[in-house]
């Protein structure tokens, strides 16, 4: 078990067959419409024939696909089109948060063909029990990736704590975790996935990193920079600069949650005070909304909110006010730090995003000193509460997209 590689770009040492499998699915992939063999053999400098032999491997292995030919008009058989294979290789993303466990299969192409979510309160379990139910999970997706042709090749999970190099959860204030060992624990279930060389089968990272990621592939079109904040119980960020994620040295960054908007306020979990969580963070903004011990899921607590706001409730929009205001002067901070012009609201924020949107660009207005030149967006997640989970499964797919060699190998 191991952490994504902090430059994922990096090319590992192949054969030139590896590097030439890599190159032309990479290109396949990358292809705003269903390439030729002929196009992709002018995109990347290959010969036809060696596009062509390579092309037989990826179809033979599962991992592209000829589409129907275009109509065309004028003379000459129409080329098909090659586009990412939908049954073959998927990836397993899992997540486990304080008040929910979810599953889901990612195919090549990027559709979602399972997802599921366990609604249930996890801060009594214990981490061996709280990842049994996960297990459960996991198989089932595994039983219905499988009846729709699909072999899961890794899984990635997701967790609303610091996880360290080792894919150690070394804290995970939310739900009491501290030091688990979440493969190891897993290690005593059935497998997650059909082992591939070259492709971790279990990867633990930080929710809020895979949710930024997730919302980062999820547009190729949208902005290669921005901040992603995950507004659950805990509140985690994201930050991505020039199309990939800022870890930090230890790929801790991004504890957006425990920045201070009120040094003497409230007292924090984490043994601060005054952090952006203690009034922005689900518990709070239910408590200030009168809706305290109301004990809802995330998704359900956001729409719950949403629609008490939709309808003018008092409570509820001074409560979003609130917490928008508390949002703002953490964003703020980070915006005044790293000069970024994209704010994603995620997680159970992207349903509430007409509410906090405008305390949070007060906030950004009065405080970030470029912003009478450069604006600031703050848009909702596009992936809404499942961008963790899709991130993480998407996570897995890209590898096997960046390496396919791995797959192709595989006994069996
Ligand atoms: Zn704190």
């Amino acid at each position: 078990m191991t952490r994504p590689a902090a430059a994922s770009g990096a090319v590992r040492q192949g054969t030139l067959r590896e590097l030439n499998l890599a190159v032309v699915l990479g290109r396949i992939a990358a292809a705003p419409r269903p390439p030729s063999r002929a196009d992709v053999a002018a995109a990347t400098g290959l010969t036809r024939a060696t596009v062509s032999a390579v092309v037989d491997d990826l179809i033979a292995g599962r991992l592209v696909a000829e589409s129907e030919p275009a109509p065309r008009a004028g003379a000459g058989r129409p080329a098909r089109g090659l586009v990412l294979a939908g049954t073959g290789p998927a990836g397993l993303g899992l997540e486990v948060n304080v008040d929910y466990l979810a599953a889901c299969v990612v195919d090549l192409t990027g559709r979602v063909r399972h997802h599921t979510v366990r609604r249930a309160d996890l801060r009594p379990l214990s981490p061996a029990d709280a990842l049994a139910r996960l297990a459960a999970l996991a198989a089932a997706a595994r039983a219905d990736a499988q009846r729709q042709g699909l072999t899961l090749a890794g899984a990635a999970l997701a967790v609303p704590g610091l996880v360290d190099a080792a894919g150690l959860v070394r804290l995970a204030p939310n739900l009491g975790w501290r030091d688990v060992a979440v493969g190891d624990l897993l290690a005593a279930h059935p497998p997650l996935v059909d082992p591939v060389p070259g492709i971790p089968p279990l990867v633990v990272d930080n929710e809020a990193n895979l949710a930024a990621l997730g919302e980062l592939h999820a547009d190729p079109t949208g902005p290669a920079s921005f901040l992603h904040v995950s507004g659950e119980v805990g509140i985690g960020a994201g930050i991505v600069l020039d199309g990939a994620l800022f870890r930090g040295v230890r790929g801790w960054s991004g504890e957006i949650g425990h920045l201070p908007v009120d040094p003497q306020g409230r007292p924090c979990r984490c043994g601060g005070r005054g952090c952006l969580e203690r009034y922005a963070g689900q518990e709070a903004v239910l408590a200030a909304a009168g809706l305290a011990g109301a004990d809802l899921p995330a998704d359900t607590a956001a729409a719950r909110l949403a629609d008490l706001a939709a309808v003018g409730d008092p409570a509820a929009r001074a409560a979003l006010a609130e917490a928008g205001r508390a949002l703002g002067v953490a964003v703020a901070a980070v915006v005044n730090l790293l000069d970024l012009d994209t704010v994603v609201l995620g997680g159970g924020y992207a349903l509430l995003t007409p509410w906090l949107r405008p305390p949070v660009l007060a906030e950004v207005s009065r405080r970030v000193i470029t912003a009478g030149w450069s604006p600031v967006t703050v848009r909702p997640s596009a992936l809404g509460p499942e961008a963790a989970v899709v991130g993480a499964a998407g996570s897995v797919v890209r590898r096997i997209v960046a390496d396919p060699a791995g797959w192709l190998g595989r006994p069996g």
